[in-house]
């Protein structure tokens, strides 16, 4: 039988921060699924920073959404008709469906989801891509040792929060900075050792006072003032991961002052620093699988808490994910788009 799937559709790119007007709803049958193939219906869909770089005509590591594309985003959905072998309907799977009701997949590139041993929204946070971008970039790049000090921004978000409690676990001290006082407080509930406001006029200062023996990793999740804050405070041979710059994604034009390029290289020069980008699809081969045990573990174990903030209703996805992109969420944020 045909399926209607509720879309939300690129109307046009956003110039700023995203409004209403930039996106599009529409109603459409959903493809039958052809061999080797699904038909999904959507449960959650995950809202990620990521998909405004997407939305932009800008040049970057994956390909921008066309004008009048559904927007993509990872999904949790429930197998409807399968005609693949080995996926049965009612099954609970992840995916790429999109902002979107229904969907048509590959079943190679879905992954079974088993409700009996997580949540299944934890496959799209503490479990899923959001939570192994912690766990790679901070091991594969930080390299925590023992007694060193750790700091992040957007601590309380998905990455954030993963990041300084794997900082714990492996014996670090760990410095959050998120928006606001109820976020500051959260950062205390999961272990943080300090827990910062990014609006505090002195953040540089309150920042020496929390890392008085200065920083060992900073893992970057935002860019703009904190990055200013951080860079003095950090210790020789420091390693910099650099995730995300969440406070720049919005910018429509380079910040103005004077150019501070050649003092940071001058520090990156004199500190021995290493600063180095990544994307986690490059760590998935060699780590997916311990971060799959790792991080199973440490939720079981109550080691490793996570936060989700999750909304009813697809047709909100638009204005949850610009008040995402500004501070408004409190953990990861979800959509739930049908029935679990
Ligand atoms: P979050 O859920 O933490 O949401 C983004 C957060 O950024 C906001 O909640 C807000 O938190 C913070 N923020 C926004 N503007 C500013 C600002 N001006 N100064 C300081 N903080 C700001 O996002 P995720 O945990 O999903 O992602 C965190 C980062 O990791 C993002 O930059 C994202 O793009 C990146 N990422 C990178 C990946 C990779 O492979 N490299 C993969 C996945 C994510 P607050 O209210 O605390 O300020």
């Amino acid at each position: 039988m045909p399926y209607v799937s509720h879309q939300i559709r690129l109307a046009c790119r956003p110039t700023g921060a995203p409004k209403p007007e930039n996106f599009r709803s529409e109603e459409h049958t959903v493809r039958e699924p052809g061999d080797g193939e699904v038909l999904l219906r959507t449960m959650y869909l995950s809202l990620d920073p990521y998909m405004r770089g997407r939305m932009s005509a800008a040049k970057s590591y994956a390909k921008s959404l066309e004008i009048g594309d559904v927007i993509m985003g990872g999904t949790v959905s429930e197998v409807i008709e399968s005609r693949s072998v080995g996926l049965e309907p009612g099954q609970i799977v992840l995916g790429q469906g999109g902002w979107q009701s229904y969907s048509t997949e590959r079943a190679s590139e879905l992954r079974v989801l088993d409700p009996d041993q997580a949540p299944v929204t934890t496959a799209l946070g503490v479990l899923g891509m959001p939570g192994f971008t912690a766990y790679s970039g901070l091991l594969a790049i930080g390299d925590p040792q023992p007694g060193e000090t750790v700091a992040v921004a957007a601590a309380t978000g998905p990455v954030g929060s993963a990041v300084g409690q794997i900082a714990k676990i492996k014996g670090c001290r760990a410095i959050g900075i998120a928006g606001g006082p109820k976020k500051v407080a959260y950062l205390d509930e999961l272990g943080f050792d300090a827990a910062l406001d990014h609006r505090d006029d002195d953040l540089a200062g309150r920042l020496a006072e929390a890392a008085p023996d200065g920083i060992d990793v900073y893992f970057e999740n935002v860019g703009g003032a904190v990055f200013d804050a951080v860079v003095p405070r950090l210790n020789l041979y420091a390693r910099v991961p650099v995730c995300g710059l969440a406070a720049t994604y919005n910018s429509t034009e380079a910040e103005s002052g004077p150019d501070r390029l050649p003092e940071l290289m001058g520090l990156v020069l004199r500190k021995s620093l290493t600063l180095r980008g990544f994307i986690q699809n490059e760590f998935r081969p060699s780590m997916f699988d311990d971060f799959l045990t790792d991080m199973s573990g440490w939720v079981r174990s109550g080691q490793l808490k996570y936060r989700e903030d999750i909304t009813d209703g697809l047709e909100n996805a638009p204005e949850v994910f610009a008040g995402m992109l500004a501070g408004a969420n409190f953990g990861k944020t979800i959509i739930k788009v049908g029935e679990s």
